[in-house]
Parts: structure tokens; sequence; C-alpha cells
């Protein structure tokens, strides 16, 4: 093993909130930040940890562990999704936490970190125990959270209509409707237009102001898309449509499709929905989840999970471009390798803010009472996005160094900046 893989391998294999704590380190060395605004940026500020007592369709009591971490409100209240998964862990959470509030901060939005949890198996609970489960989440913390405090969401495993019984169950403790405790609720119920396809749409806008600084002509331009899901659809259905890009690979965790003259995504998504899978689309070719990270394509996609970008794959490839919709694609030892090629890398935290972005404006509407239409939320969450991604590109020209170091340099000094301006250190 090579000192690159080694170091890759031991990330790998440390524990995220590890990790997390890691990259603030070495960004509070980068910007020489005072030790006790370091201090309080490494740890959360607050960890909530429930038991939930469920009555489960047999009778019995079945106890269910929740947390809710709060890593930073410094910038305003904190905001993160709430996960349903048998694996969840509190480490998770917690560097889930620290990352939301880099996420927040680098997109300017008044918001700060927060994620949550709940160990359990959505898939084995009938719909009566999901929503006594969700409505006990609630009100097992029901005082931590709150419109102006810490505002919930959707991750993995849980959606609109868990969020539905969340704010319903928050109401009725508070004694009034509280539309805006949590987001990514069913439109009927105070949730925004523009949120299905926000994330990929979001990072698209990147996109385009990346390509520009490419020169790379977007219309015709090929993308290959790794994880053909929620995400990775819109992706590639919105860059054709959008830009007119050339969809020519895409995959999902049974293999992937190349057609070199480009896929239709809307018919990909068909033949998956009867298929459970991408591949043997007709009139395709198959080639592996390796093989398409080393296509010769303008554009990547990771759309699908954590480490997929090694040390070992990084050298093969050829796009000029690298867009992390996923959490965590690439690994330390490949970001080194992909900077020094030249391959410009739109780091996840600013790729994939879209969601957030989207999500705050949900609140926005909701404290307003008043609400906005598709084409509004589309131009607000374009403005935000895409002065973002100047201000990493800015900095990363600075200081001369790569973009998600740039992203982290920018997000941790306006988190410390506000420390400092509120006298917490
Ligand atoms: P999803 O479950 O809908 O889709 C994931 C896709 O990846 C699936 O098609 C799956 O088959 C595929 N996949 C799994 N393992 C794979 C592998 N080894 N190789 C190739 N493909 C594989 O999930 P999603 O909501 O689309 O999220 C995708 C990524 O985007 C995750 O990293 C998630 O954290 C991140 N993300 C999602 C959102 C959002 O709004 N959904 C927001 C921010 C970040």
């Amino acid at each position: 093993m090579s000192p690159n893989q080694m170091k890759d391998q031991k990330q790998i294999n440390t524990s995220p909130f590890e990790i997390a704590q890691k990259q603030c380190d070495s960004c509070a060395e980068f910007l020489n930040l005072d030790p006790n605004i370091h201090a309080i940026i490494r740890v959360p500020k607050r960890e909530i940890h429930v038991s939930i007592p469920v009555r489960m369709d047999n009778g019995a009591i079945k106890i269910f562990q929740g947390f809710r971490v709060v890593h930073n409100d410094v910038l305003g209240p904190a905001k993160g999704g709430i996960r349903f998964h048998p694996d969840e862990t509190i480490d998770t959470v917690r560097a889930l936490a620290t990352w939301m509030t880099w996420k927040s901060s680098l997109l300017n939005l008044p918001l700060g970190g927060a994620k949550g949890g709940v160990i359990c198996n959505p898939k084995e609970l009938s719909m009566g125990e999901l929503e006594r489960l969700s409505r006990g989440y609630i009100s097992s913390l029901w005082q931590f959270v709150g419109p102006e405090v810490d505002v919930p969401a959707p991750d993995v495993y849980t959606n609109p209509q868990i969020m539905a019984w969340m704010m319903d169950e928050y109401s009725k403790l508070a004694g009034k409707n509280q539309f805006g405790v949590i987001t990514g609720k069913p439109l009927l119920l105070g949730g925004s237009l523009g949120r299905n396809d926000a994330t990929a749409r979001g990072g698209l806008y990147v996109l385009r102001e990346a390509a520009k600084v490419c020169s790379l002509e977007l219309n015709g331009a090929s993308l290959a898309v790794q994880g053909f899901g929620n995400v990775g659809y819109h992706v590639a259905s919105l860059a054709s449509s959008l830009f007119g890009c050339k969809i020519t690979a895409v995959s999902d965790s049974k293999g992937g499709i190349y057609k070199k003259e480009g896929l239709d995504p809307r018919s990909i998504h068909e033949h998956k929905l009867k298929t459970g899978s991408v591949i043997n689309y007709p009139g395709s070719e198959a080639i592996s989840n390796e093989e398409l990270l080393g296509l010769d394509v303008d554009v990547i996609c990771p759309c699908a999970l954590e480490n997929i970008i090694t040390e070992k794959n990084a050298p093969r490839i050829k796009a000029a471009i690298v867009a992390e919709f996923a959490n965590g694609p690439t690994t330390p030892g490949a970001d080194d390798i992909l900077y020094q090629k030249g391959v410009h890398l739109l780091p996840d935290f600013l790729c994939n803010a879209g969601g957030v972005t989207v999500s705050y404006f949900e609140m926005v509407q909701n404290f307003s009472m008043y609400y906005w239409d598709e084409k509004e939320v589309h131009e607000r969450l374009d403005k935000k996005i895409t002065a973002a991604y100047h201000s990493v590109l800015n900095t990363s020209k600075e200081y001369k160094i790569n973009m998600r170091q740039a992203a982290y340099a920018v997000s941790v000094k306006r988190v410390a900046d506000a420390i400092k301006l509120r006298g917490w250190a």
C-alpha cells in the first residue's frame, strides 16, 4: 500500500466525526483561528439522546433510541435532517450536524447546523407504528426544536408525510400551528415548490458557472452520472433539458450503461421503474461503475455513495469537472491527485446545497405566510448558490488551495467571525 493509499484507508476507517474534527482542525490552522474559537467549533453545542416508547401493533411497547445534535447556531436557528436507519450512530449524527454548519454558512444562510436520527428500520414498521414513532420523536425533544431554535427536515428514510406528522405533533404541544418547525413538508401544509429537484438543480447552477471558468460549452458536453437515484435522475434530466448536455453514461448499484450518442434520462427512469435497475437498457453498452469513472467525458457527477473516487482510480479520471452531488464521494488522497491533474472539483457541501437552500426558502415562506411560484424559487436558488461558488473559486485562487479547502475556509471563517462578533470567544 502506498502512503497515499494508507492515508485513504485510514480516513475510510476513521469515524465520520473524527474526520469532521480533522477537517475543522486543518482549516483552523490554515485560517490561523483563535484557539478559543477553534475549541468551540470542534464540538457540538448540544446533543440530546432520547428513548422513545412506541406502542407497536401487537400491543407491546418498544423503545427506540433517538438523537438530535446541534453543532452550532451562531448564525441562526440550527438546520438539518432526521434519518431513520437501523445503523444510525451518534458519531455519524455529530459529523453530519457539523457538516450542516459549514454548508449553511457556505451558502450564507442565516442558519446553523444540526442533524437527528432514530435507530429503526422503517421498512419493518407499519404506517401506524411509523406515525407513532415520528410523533414520539418530536414529543421527546420538542422543547429543543422550533422555528427559531432548530428546524429539522427529511433525510435518509424520512419523507414529507413524516414531516407532516412531526409538524402536527409540535403544533399540538405548542398550542398553535407552527408550520415553520420543520421543512420538507407536503405542499398543502407549507412545503415549498421547487424542493423535489432542488439538490440537482442547485448543483447544476454551480456546474454552469464552473463550465464558464473551464471554457467548456455545456450544450453537447458529455456527462456521466454515477448513481441514478433521486438526485442522479434529476441531475441527468435537468442537465439535458436546461443545458443540452449529452448523458453518455449512468449507473446504479447493479452496474452502468453507456451510449456515446447520449441516453434519454426519462426513458431510463421508466426502464428502472419497470426492471429495478438501469442495466440492460435497450441500445446501450454495459459498463461497470469503475469504468464509468474513467470514461472520456467532460463531466462526472457522483450521485451515490461516499469514497467512490479514491487514490487508485483518480489518476484515470479524464473529465474536466467532477461535480460532487453525493456526500463525501472523494477521499482525501484522491482530492490531491485531482487538484494536481487540474480537474475542477465542485465540493459536495457546495454542489449539493440546493436542498438546504430551498429548505431555508420554505422557512422564509412559512414565516411570511406567503408562497412563491416555482420560477421565484429557482431564481433565488440560482442567486444564492452562484454567489457561493464564486466566493469559493475566488478563495481558491487567492490562496492557491483546492476548491474543497477553499469552501471550508469561506464557511469556517464566517462562523468564526460571527462567534467573535457575538462575543462568545
Ligand atoms: P437514492 O437512494 O435515491 O439514490 C442513490 C443511487 O445510488 C441509487 O440509484 C443506487 O442504486 C445507487 N448506488 C448505490 N450504490 C452504488 C454504487 N456502489 N455505485 C453506483 N451507484 C450506486 O439517494 P439520493 O437521495 O439520490 O442521494 C444520493 C447522494 O446524494 C447521497 O450521497 C446523499 O447523501 C446525497 N444528497 C442527497 C440529497 C437529496 O436531496 N436527496 C441532498 C444532499 C445530498
